[in-house]
C-alpha cells in the first residue's frame, strides 16, 4: 500500500490574509509568516528517523506558493521558492502550489477568480516561466482551494506538468463569502472517480487526450445531521450568489485532511480504505501550521502508525511515495 502525504505550504494562520490589503496600499508584505512551514520540515526530519528504525522511508511533497498574490506582497513569484526551495529539497521534493487569489480594488478583498480565464491563464503561464527562468522547473502541482476549470488544466497540461494533485471525488464546493466580502473555495469534482487519468480538455473531470496526468487525492463518505446542516449553509450562500447548482445532503464526500483526521471515527474511515480492493494509494494532505499545535504531531502519528498496524493486519507493506514516485509508479497500475 502506497500513502502520498503532502504539504500545501500556505503561510501561517492563511486565512488571516483573506481582507488584508496589498502591498500598494497597506502593510501586510512583509508580515506573512511561515514558521510552520520550518516547524513541519523540522518535524517531519526527526519522524523520517523515527521511520528509518522501523525500516520505512519517510517521504513527502510540498507544494510551495507561486501566484499572484505572493508576487504581490512578497515581490515576485518566485519570492517563497527562493527562499525554502533548497532547504526542503534536501530531504523531500517540491512541486507548485498556486492560489488564483485576485485582489479586488472596489471590495478591498483578496477573492478566489473562477471567471476571468484571459487573466487566470496569464497569471500561470507567467508564474511558471518565472519559475522556470529562475532555476525551479516544476513538474508537480496541487491547486489552492483544490480548484480547476477545462482552462487551468489545459494551461497546466501546456505547460508540461507532468501530474496535478488536486481533484477530490464526489466533492463539490459552491464557494463562499469570508467575512462578507471574499469569495474563496470553489470547487468542483463531484462527476470525477477515484482513479488516475488523462483528462478531457473539454471536460476536466472526465478522462482524455490531456498530458498532464490527474492523480485524485483520497476522499471518504461523511454522513449525519451536522453534514446536512454544514451544507444547508453552503447552498444558502451559493444561492446569494445567483448559483443554484449545489443542494443540501446529508452525506458527502470529504477530503483525507490533517484538519479532518482530529475525530476518532474519521481516522478509523480512512483506515478501512486500505482494504478496499483495486485501491493503490492513500493520500493525506495537511498546512505547516497545523504543526504549530503539539495536538495534531500527535494525531499525524496516530494516524501513520495506525495505517501501518492495518496495513500489516492485511498483510500489505506501507510505502511513503512523494509526487515524483507517485507519477513513476502510477502508469504500472
Ligand atoms: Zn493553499
Amino acid at each position: 500500500m502506497n500513502v502520498f502525504i503532502h504539504v500545501d505550504a500556505d503561510p501561517d494562520n492563511f486565512s488571516a490574509c483573506k481582507l488584508n490589503p496589498n502591498k500598494q496600499t497597506g502593510t501586510l508584505a512583509g508580515s506573512l509568516k511561515w514558521n510552520g512551514l520550518l516547524a513541519t520540515l523540522d518535524y517531519f526530519e526527526e519522524f523520517s528517523e523515527k521511520l528509518k528504525n522501523l525500516g520505512l522511508a519517510f517521504r513527502a511533497t510540498f507544494f510551495l506558493r507561486a501566484d499572484e498574490q505572493i508576487k504581490n506582497l512578497c515581490g515576485a513569484y518566485s519570492e517563497i521558492f527562493s527562499e525554502y526551495y533548497n532547504k526542503i529539497s534536501q530531504l523531500f521534493t517540491v512541486g507548485w502550489h498556486p492560489h488564483l487569489y485576485r485582489w479586488s480594488e472596489g471590495r478591498h478583498c483578496w477573492h478566489q477568480e473562477c471567471r476571468d480565464g484571459e487573466w487566470i491563464s496569464r497569471v500561470l503561464i507567467n508564474c511558471y516561466d518565472h519559475l522556470k527562468s529562475h532555476g525551479f522547473p516544476v513538474e508537480f502541482s496541487k491547486m489552492g482551494w483544490c480548484f480547476h476549470n477545462n482552462l487551468t488544466m489545459k494551461t497546466l497540461s501546456n505547460l508540461g506538468i507532468k501530474a496535478d494533485f488536486s481533484a477530490l471525488p464526489g466533492a463539490k464546493n459552491p464557494g463562499q463569502l469570508e467575512d462578507g466580502l471574499s469569495f474563496q473555495d470553489k470547487f468542483d469534482w463531484s462527476r470525477t472517480y477515484p482513479r488516475p487519468y488523462h483528462p478531457d480538455e473539454n471536460d476536466y473531470q472526465s478522462k482524455g487526450n490531456l498530458k498532464i496526468l490527474e492523480i485524485p487525492l483520497t476522499t471518504y463518505r461523511i454522513v449525519g445531521l451536522i453534514v446536512l446542516f454544514y451544507t444547508i449553509k453552503l447552498a444558502l450562500r451559493s444561492y446569494l450568489r445567483l448559483d443554484f447548482s449545489y443542494l443540501p445532503s446529508y452525506q458527502m464526500m470529504a477530503p483525507l485532511t490533517l484538519a479532518n483526521l482530529k475525530k476518532k471515527e474519521d481516522l478509523e474511515k480512512a483506515c478501512e480504505l486500505l482494504g478496499k480492493n483495486g485501491r493503490h494509494y492513500i493520500t493525506m494532505y495537511l498546512h505547516p501550521d497545523d504543526f504549530l499545535d503539539a495536538n495534531k504531531k500527535v494525531i499525524f502519528e496516530n494516524f501513520i502508525f495506525r495505517l501501518i498496524s492495518k496495513a500489516q493486519e492485511n498483510g500489505m507493506k506501507i510505502s511513503f511515495l512523494d509526487a515524483p514516485h507517485l507519477y513513476r509508479f502510477i502508469p504500472c497500475m
